[in-house]
């Protein structure tokens, strides 16, 4: 298993799947949720709509993830995944973990070979850069995934300074 980080927009990727940053809704965001629908295109939220009209009714819980196609993306999937919002009173890193916990068991059900992860909950969530980014690599590095390429896309130049602290 090789982790990589890279600098930019996830979008441009050419992976089997690609993680999106969702919120619980899976209706589409800002951020890189935005990013992701637009650039993939209608039939991503088709199929969100489904998964909300069949097994989410409620939303999908914060630290699951789900796959869709991606459309007109380069890539096979999009796999959702929830991160929590950060809290000053409450340690959600749990919840953020399981993100990248139950992404890469997803990517592995689905025999995705490469997976290209945003920095979930460093955006509009709150999480700082130096936390998101410490949780993502210890969790990708702990997980025993069978998945063989992953990489971190980073679109902002802190976030992607404090992954490459963190990669060592
Ligand atoms: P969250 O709500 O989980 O915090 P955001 O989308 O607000 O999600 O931010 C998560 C991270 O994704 C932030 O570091 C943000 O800079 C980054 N980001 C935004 N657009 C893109 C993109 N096109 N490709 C990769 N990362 C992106």
């Amino acid at each position: 298993m090789a982790i990589t980080i890279l600098k930019g927009d996830i979008t441009g990727q050419r992976v089997d799947a690609i993680v999106n940053a969702a919120n619980s809704s899976l209706m589409g965001g800002g951020g890189v949720d935005g990013a992701i629908h637009r650039a993939g295109g209608p039939a991503i939220l088709d199929e969100c709509r489904a998964l909300r009209a069949s097994k989410y009714g409620r939303g999908l819980p914060t630290g699951q993830a789900v796959a869709t196609t991606a459309g007109r993306l380069d890539a096979r999937w999009v796999i959702h995944t929830v991160g929590p919002v950060y809290s000053a009173d409450e340690d959600r890193s749990a919840l953020l973990a399981s993100c990248y916990r139950e992404s890469l068991r997803v990517a592995g059900e689905l025999g995705a070979a490469s997976v290209a992860f945003p920095a979930v909950s460093a955006g509009v969530y709150g999480w700082s850069a130096e936390s998101a980014a410490q949780i993502a690599v210890d969790t990708v590095r702990a997980s025993g995934t069978e998945v063989d390429d992953i990489r971190f896309v980073l679109f902002n130049d802190e976030v992607y300074a404090a992954f490459e602290r963190e990669m060592g």
